[in-house]
């Protein structure tokens, strides 16, 4: 992958060269404005996790998280980040979903449905560290699973 070279910021594009907590291990490191917010050892970690998750999705299909979490050792913690991040979707034939951080609606992905992503200010994005990535797809089959709701083991 092509360097960024230092001379970016001398325009003062505060997009370069950030410091941002990584995500993983919550160590300051510089971000260089793309990806995500992992500090270059957890980026090496953080692929391998990831793959043993989507491995295990691929070759089994439907799967709760905490089924994944415990076949594949990565922690509930890290995969419900996968799904924030947008980076993993949960199949629609799923009966669990996570929630919309606005209106609370069932969504396969990231961290708003794509109804409260379109009202956001571009301030807010910024505040909510938000990118599109981060849209999530409400599941089509919504009626069918309410009974599943507030039935909680
Ligand atoms: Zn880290
Ligand atoms: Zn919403």
């Amino acid at each position: 992958m092509a360097k960024i070279k230092k001379s970016l910021n001398m325009h003062n594009d505060d997009v370069m060269g950030v410091t941002k907590v990584c995500v993983r291990c919550k160590k300051m490191f510089t971000y260089l404005g793309f990806g995500h917010y992992y500090c270059p050892s957890c980026k090496k970690l953080d692929e391998e996790d990831f793959s043993r998750v989507k491995n295990y999705i691929y070759d089994h299909g439907v799967a709760s998280a905490t089924e994944v979490s415990d076949m594949t050792g990565v922690s509930l913690k890290t995969i419900e980040q996968y799904l924030r991040e947008g980076r993993l979707e949960i199949p629609e034939e799923s009966p669990i979903f996570i929630k919309c951080e606005k209106c609370r609606i069932d969504i396969r992905s990231g961290r708003l449905c794509s109804e409260c992503a379109r009202k956001l200010s571009t301030a807010m994005r910024e505040e909510m560290d938000f990118d599109d990535e981060q849209i999530g797809d409400v599941p089509k089959k919504k009626l069918g699973k309410m009974r599943f709701l507030g039935k909680e083991k």
